[in-house]
């Protein structure tokens, strides 16, 4: 990607809650079923973190460290504002890497939570490769986006299959975990208000002012009608598709 586009991606989402489908009550869903032992001091790497809605809600819940990862700077930084301004700063660290290349040491965590993100590398290779980083008995949680039944319209396969063609049902997300040496042990999917209230409407009431700082120049309103035509996908399609949270456990 041009240096140009991801810098209008960035104003775009940086003074978000949060840059993907989501919410509190999810978060804390995943929480529970992840029946984490509270009993001590926990690990967790939250990978793909931008600029921290999950982090944050870890942090005040949970006695824990954790390192949270993202590859853009500027979302790191929001982040950190976060975490300073509500006490959470010594609880959590940063880091500007790539998932796909990260510098952990094997067993090394607790717990890895990824909400909205692992697409970005793609599910096999992400729960593949960031196993051996959990220690044994460790936890997954992720989000990924999943199919909600077998049939689905031409119109909708077509876009995913550009956009993600690793879209799948979660079925089959589930085998991936289990031939990876994860056991699943929860699994639900986000409900329409985490990508509505949560994340597009709050998105489209930032459209105008962003258009405006940028002149109106063409790369601002071709990602404007980009996030609009993935909006109207989603509103037309909501039963077929959703982010599926995938609770499962190194074995
Ligand atoms: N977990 C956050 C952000 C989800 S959006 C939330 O739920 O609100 C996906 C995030 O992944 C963005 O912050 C993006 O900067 C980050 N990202 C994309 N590709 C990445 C990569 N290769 N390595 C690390 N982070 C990446």
């Amino acid at each position: 990607m041009e240096d140009a586009q991801l810098q209008l991606i960035i104003d775009l989402h940086r003074h978000a809650d949060r840059q993907g489908p989501g919410g509190e009550a999810e978060t804390q869903q995943a929480l529970t079923l992840a029946g984490l032992d509270r009993s001590r001091p926990l690990t967790i790497a939250d990978i793909g973190c931008g600029t921290g809605a999950s982090t944050i809600q870890l942090a005040k819940m949970l006695d824990a460290t954790i390192t949270a990862v993202d590859f853009l700077p500027v979302f790191l930084d929001e982040l950190q504002t976060k975490a300073k301004n509500q006490g959470l700063a010594d609880r959590i660290s940063v880091l500007n890497g790539s998932m796909d290349a990260l510098p952990f040491a094997d067993e090394s965590f607790d717990v890895i939570w990824s909400e909205g993100a692992i697409y970005n590398m793609g599910f096999e290779k992400g729960v593949s490769t960031w196993r051996r980083f959990l220690k044994p008995g460790g936890k997954l949680i992720v989000s990924e986006i999943t199919w909600l039944g077998a049939n689905r319209p031409p119109e909708l396969q077509a876009y995913w299959d550009n956009a993600y063609p690793e879209i799948d049902l979660a079925s089959a997300k589930i085998g991936i975990l289990e031939r990876h040496g994860y056991r699943l042990e929860a699994y639900f999917s986000l409900p329409p208000h985490c990508w509505l209230q949560n994340y597009y409407y709050p998105l489209q009431q930032r459209f105008e002012a962003f258009l405006q700082r940028h002149g109106h120049d063409a790369q601002a309103k071709e990602l404007v009608d980009n996030e609009r035509e993935e909006i109207a996908l989603y509103e037309t399609y909501s039963d077929y598709y959703s982010y599926g949270v995938y609770i499962a456990r190194k074995i």
